[in-house]
């Protein structure tokens, strides 16, 4: 038997516990009793973006994106669906670089959208622009692939 995984609920922010043979099968959150997945990103605000990317064992995919940012406007239906295609075995959020622009400091974004893949408090790439569901899909596989 491995490890079982903790996983960040989007609602609550609980930390499940959770085998990972029991990714598929619609999880719910102990805590508040909702769904683990959703099949779209999760808003994040600075602290559910280092909780997500520091007490869940899921690589974290965070658009760094601002409501004034054509290309973000235009790629935020693509990530959603990525979303739907990389969960469970990836937790996909958002976090609004206009509303926490210390955040986006902190990271050193210089331009959005910018996605960035964190896993256990670890970036394993990042790259910008917009980019269809397909090619984010493609890069965030890619990037984890290249990283264990
Ligand atoms: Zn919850």
């Amino acid at each position: 038997m491995s490890d079982p995984l903790h996983i960040v609920c989007p609602h609550c922010q609980a930390v499940n516990r959770l085998p990972a043979a029991r990714l598929e099968a619609r999880p719910r959150c102990g805590r508040c009793r909702q769904p683990l997945f959703g099949g779209e990103p999760v808003n994040l605000d600075p602290n559910a973006l280092a909780r997500h990317a520091e007490r869940g064992d899921l690589p974290l995919l965070v658009d760094f994106w601002a409501p004034w940012c054509g290309p973000c406007r235009i790629m935020a239906p693509a990530f959603a669906r990525a979303a739907a295609r990389l969960e469970p075995h990836m937790r996909l959020g958002k976090l609004d670089t206009e509303r926490y622009p210390e955040e986006a400091a902190r990271f050193g974004i210089r331009g959005v959208p910018t996605l960035v893949l964190l896993h256990r408090g670890r970036e394993l790439g990042r790259v910008s622009g917009a980019m269809s569901a397909e090619q984010i899909e493609t890069w965030a596989r890619g990037a984890l692939g290249r990283a264990v």
